[in-house]
């Protein structure tokens, strides 16, 4: 062989292996080309397992009703896709999500992710909090491969349901090796959102989901993902939480801020053993005074954290601004909702007490 040949090979070799490391460096094996991904779809609820009366009930249907299978069945296409197994993880319309259930998913996740036939993971799931069950998981699950959150917005029993082509997606999303590294996913209406910005915007529209000012991250379109931009912040198997062995979390509430808000809802939560509270303020998380800023100063001085949060929707909420916080030992929930700073605030109370980690936990995830 000579020179030229020997280099030739050497580059062929090369060229071959090198999406195998690449992907090997994420964590999650190359998969066989033209072999289906296995993907797991966990079921816990809501729309799209719910059914009306008739095909043009939608709304005062019945959420969470349609089990696993039967979601599973109802879109055959989707054996063309993937090699689909379903579970029932726990049937509920998702207002009524709590911390337990959460844990027990996230437990059940990590479990499947741990397995190598498992290469991505489908939860369906209703979607009053999806985000939050996004943003939880975005945080406990030890794992790059996809997760991605489905739901839908008209029951399944609707005319024009969306929740079988929300479903197809999903699965072609968690199957594909684009979704790897990117957090957890939620996707309706062939968007892709991450699951820290993502937010329900509209209280029945099938084109609800929004990511705000930083926008969403994809699109599904024609049985494929386009990704245009990913989340710069912390996630999944590159976190500090671990809930592996929890059975609860730390009691953390939100109050909200309005003209002629009084000091009540904080004294009650105070009184109620929370661990932390968050206030979702008016503009740049504004505390009303005199009733508010005392009662949270008083909540402090009790141990409890308080967070300064913002109900406005987008924007930073600016540390030192509207409120003393270094003086005061507050800490300022950055960019995230109300909704999502407590689910932070819990897991960060599962690792500390301290007010400037917690901070630096804010602006880190
Ligand atoms: N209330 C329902 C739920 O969150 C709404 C939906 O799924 O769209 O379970």
């Amino acid at each position: 062989m000579n020179h030229s040949q020997h280099d030739r090979n050497r580059w062929a070799i090369l060229l071959c292996v090198l999406p195998l490391l690449l992907l090997c460096s994420s964590g999650v094996p190359a998969r066989e080309p033209g072999k289906l991904a296995n993907v797991m779809i966990l079921a816990t609820g809501g729309t799209i397992a719910g059914t009306g009366a008739t095909s043009t009930t939608t709304v005062g249907y019945t959420a969470a009703t349609v089990g696993v299978d039967r979601l599973i069945q109802a879109v055959p296409e989707l054996k063309t896709v993937a090699n689909v197994k379903g579970e029932q993880v726990f049937q509920i319309a998702s207002e009524n999500m709590n911390n337990e259930y959460w844990l027990k998913l996230a437990k059940r996740v990590n479990a499947l992710l741990k397995q190598d036939d498992v290469d991505g993971i489908v939860i369906t799931h209703g979607t009053d909090t999806i985000e939050e069950t996004a943003y939880f998981l975005n945080l406990v699950v030890k794992s790059k491969k996809p997760v991605v959150i489905v739901g839908a917005m008209r029951p399944s029993t609707a005319m024009s349901a969306d929740g079988p082509i929300n479903l197809y997606n999903a699965t072609i999303l968690a199957g594909s090796e684009a979704a790897v590294g990117k957090g957890v996913l939620v996707l309706l209406n062939d968007q892709i959102n991450g699951a820290r910005e993502v937010t329900k915007t509209n209280t029945a529209n099938a084109d609800t989901f929004r990511s705000w000012e930083l926008g969403f991250l994809g699109y599904m379109q024609d049985n494929k993902p386009y990704f245009y931009r990913q989340s710069t912040r912390r996630h999944t198997a590159d976190t500090e939480f671990d809930v592996s062995n929890l059975d609860t979390l730390p009691a953390v509430d939100i109050v909200y801020g309005y003209a002629n808000m009084n000091r009540l809802p904080i004294d009650a939560f105070v009184a109620a053993g929370d661990k932390g509270i968050v206030h979702a303020g008016v503009g740049d998380g504004s505390l009303a005074r005199p009733a508010v800023e005392p009662a949270l100063i008083d909540a402090r001085k009790k141990g409890v954290i308080i967070v300064r949060s913002s109900r406005v929707g987008n924007g930073i909420v600016a540390r030192n601004g509207e409120a003393k916080d270094d003086e005061l030992d507050f800490v300022v929930s950055d960019t995230l909702s109300p909704q999502k700073a407590r689910i932070l605030l819990m897991l960060a109370l599962t690792k500390t007490n301290d007010t400037k980690a917690i901070q630096q936990m804010f602006y880190t995830y």
